[in-house]
């Protein structure tokens, strides 16, 4: 099992205690998948890049050359996405956009909205009207569509298929395509269909829930004798936690995308995964504080705990770790041992639910030892409630060579000399 690479075990190994806990990020692992994911999709799909699964700068820098662009759920996410990765396409996204936000997409230029509903589309229009009166606004109308019931049980996160505050109902389909057409909103122009209806799918139910959303939009198209250009399959593309060499079968969906695409040679096909892209990518790393035999159980408590780390509480599985000894030991107290296995890891945080990973396979551990989880890469401290008890933050560290800008032939080394 390669739960870690090298480089990050290494890493863990050196850092001192008192720099743990610590995120620990491989930017060339990440790109490597990146490069991978973007070589199996066909040429015609477009990759999106759902920031709010992990927006830190460094990610989003790493990611840039194998995307097409970003998906933004937030003002937040708007304003730093924007710095970030400046000149990158954004799509903007969410329900209850504000018109506050609304109007900083509208005037950072922002290709595209995903429109939540009939209000947001109206709010849309007039923002439009009033602060970029010119300028051609693209629409993808969000839809709730049906997803097979079977998978809204298997999937871990259902955003459609059933009542939802996400998207538009799809009875309100014709009644709005029909606003978009006939020149109630002459600025906005509706370049096509959006969804993100499950989360937590494989690459087969995946292939199912494009292939029927594309079949509604060419309906939908066609009852109104209009040209859509651009369906957004959206993200959700499975993690497996409990089996952490799995990984999502991007070469069957990128090869059953081409086929959907092939079908529909008019259109332009777009997928915004977040997870499935970054969660290999990061890593929390940090040490066992104490460990204990609690009514027949053994225990270890490691600093840090999941108000940095909260994927496994939310998602209720074990984080994937791997124990690393470390011989030395700078106290003159002797230290904690746990004598059997299997050890439930958990944090410092004073409630029965900061739990790590239970029944981890750890005979020998002590105080010391180094201890690091994987799959840390998305929604892992950015969803994360890190003020509760008021423990330090963990260090952020991101491994990998870093990509320097190609320089202009004939520039001078430096910024400094374009300058002067
Ligand atoms: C969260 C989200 C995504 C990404 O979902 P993942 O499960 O991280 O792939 C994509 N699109 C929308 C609209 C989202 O809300």
């Amino acid at each position: 099992m390669t739960l870690l690479t090298a480089a990050v075990r290494d890493f863990a190994l050196s850092l001192p205690a008192d720099h743990l806990p610590a995120y620990v990020y491989d930017l060339d692992a990440l790109r490597e998948h990146a490069a991978f994911v973007r070589s199996v999709l066909p040429e015609r799909v477009e990759l999106y890049y759902a920031a709010k699964a992990n927006p830190e700068a460094e990610i989003l820098t790493a990611l840039a050359p194998y995307t097409d662009g970003f998906e933004v759920s937030s003002g937040g996410e708007l304003a730093h996405v924007a710095t970030s990765v400046p000149g990158h396409a954004l799509a903007f996204g969410g329900p209850g956009k504000t018109p506050e936000e609304i109007e900083s997409a509208l005037l950072l230029g922002v290709e595209r909205f995903h429109v939540e509903s009939a209000y947001e589309l109206r709010m849309l229009a007039n923002l439009a009207e009033r602060l970029v009166p010119r300028v051609r606004i693209g629409v993808l109308l969000r839809f709730n569509l049906p997803v097979p019931a079977d998978y809204l049980e298997s999937s871990a996160l259902a955003m459609g298929g059933r009542p939802a505050p996400f998207g538009i109902d799809p009875s309100q389909a014709d009644g709005l395509v029909r606003q978009l057409t006939d020149g109630s909103f002459p600025q906005l122009e509706l370049l096509g269909v959006h969804a993100h209806l499950a989360s937590g799918l494989t690459a087969r139910q995946q292939l199912a829930v494009a292939e029927s959303v594309v079949v509604r939009a060419s309906e939908l198209a066609a009852r109104h004798r209009i040209a859509l250009r651009e369906v957004n399959v959206g993200g959700g593309m499975t993690v497996d936690y409990a089996d952490p060499d799995a990984r999502f079968d991007w070469s069957a969906f990128g090869s059953g995308l081409a086929r959907i695409a092939d079908d529909h040679p008019a259109l332009l096909l777009r997928i915004e995964p977040g997870r499935a892209l970054t969660a290999y990518c990061g890593w929390y790393a940090t040490d066992v504080l104490d460990v204990k035999h609690s009514h027949g159980e053994d225990f270890a408590v490691v600093r840090g705990g999941t108000h940095h780390l909260r994927t496994p509480a939310t998602k209720g599985h074990d984080q994937p770790c791997a124990v690393l000894p470390l011989d030395t030991w700078p106290h003159p107290w002797p230290r904690a041992a746990v004598g059997g296995d299997p050890v439930t890891f958990v944090g410092q945080l004073c409630t029965p639910k900061d739990v790590l990973a239970r029944g981890v396979p750890a005979a020998g551990l002590r105080s010391g030892d180094r201890v690091v989880f994987a799959l840390a890469g998305a929604y892992a401290w950015n969803i994360s409630h890190h003020d509760f008890l008021m423990h330090p933050r963990p260090g952020f560290h991101f491994l990998g060579t870093a990509v320097v800008p190609p320089r202009a032939p004939g520039a001078a080394e430096s910024s400094a000399g374009a300058r002067g």
